[in-house]
């Protein structure tokens, strides 16, 4: 059940949890941007919404959120449909981990992607783009590793410029700019700030390319304090998430 008008008792309760949830990482939003000096329509929530059922995208949208996010396409891609059923059509990005066979399926329903950090994927996201019925350009962030270590994802940042240039010579992509998954050994803010120098080396060349997704449930205030337009929230709005088996 994806239509949150029908629920009775327990959706309802989840309903409210949720926007409790999601008042609080609004208020902590706005207030990293107070302190930040920035203005809070200039930090956009997507809610990471993967291992949670489509019924609880469906109170995320009921709610104002316009933006989510899923990180294995095998969970996306049914929800995303099951949800298009029922005529609730959020943005959908896509930020996890992208194998090459999976490029058609993603772009048939996501709006960014922000996990390109190899060439191989640029040109299978931009043919099944064009492949796909979607009229409008998918859009790609660089994915930067931040601390060297490219086995958890990420592209070094002396390989960025290349990549850019990659999606930039594709019209069915639209290069958007860069995200970090802050390392684990490392100060997060240490990282952000980096993440926020490339950014502007990027801007330089792609002037257009002004997205920086970085952040989480337990980072975001720092994120926003090095720059992040957009913070991808999970737990923090739907609770802590069983371990992936
Ligand atoms: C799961 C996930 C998030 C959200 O993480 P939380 O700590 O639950 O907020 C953000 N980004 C990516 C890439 C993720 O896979």
């Amino acid at each position: 059940m994806v239509d949150p008008t029908t629920d009775e008792g327990d959706g309802e309760a989840r309903r409210h949890q949720i926007a409790e949830n999601l008042t609080r990482v609004r208020a902590r939003i706005a207030a990293a941007c107070v302190d930040a000096g920035r203005d809070p329509g200039s930090v956009t929530l997507i809610a990471v919404t993967k291992t949670y059922p489509a019924a609880d995208v469906a109170h995320l949208v009921s709610l104002g959120v316009r933006d989510v996010g899923e990180n294995r396409d095998q969970e996306a891609a049914p929800k995303a449909a099951e949800l298009a059923a029922a005529g609730i059509e959020p943005r959908w990005h896509y930020v996890g981990q992208l194998q090459r066979n999976k490029s058609r399926s993603v772009a048939s329903y996501a709006s960014v992607v922000h996990s390109v950090d190899r060439e191989p994927l640029v040109a299978a996201l931009a043919a099944a783009r064009t492949a796909s019925a979607v009229g409008v350009p998918l859009d790609v962030l660089v994915q930067c590793s931040l601390d060297g270590d490219t086995n958890r994802g990420g592209a070094e940042l002396s390989d960025v410029p290349a990549l850019a240039a990659a999606i930039a010579g594709h019209p069915s992509l639209r290069l958007a700019g860069l995200m970090a998954v802050a390392p684990l050994a490392t100060d997060p803010a240490d990282a952000f700030a980096r993440l926020f120098v490339a950014s502007k080396a990027l801007r330089h060349d792609h002037s257009d390319a002004t997205m920086i997704s970085a952040g989480m449930s337990g980072d975001l205030e720092a994120a926003i304090r090095h720059g992040a337009t957009h913070v991808r929230v999970g737990s923090a709005l739907l609770g802590t998430r069983p371990p992936l088996g």
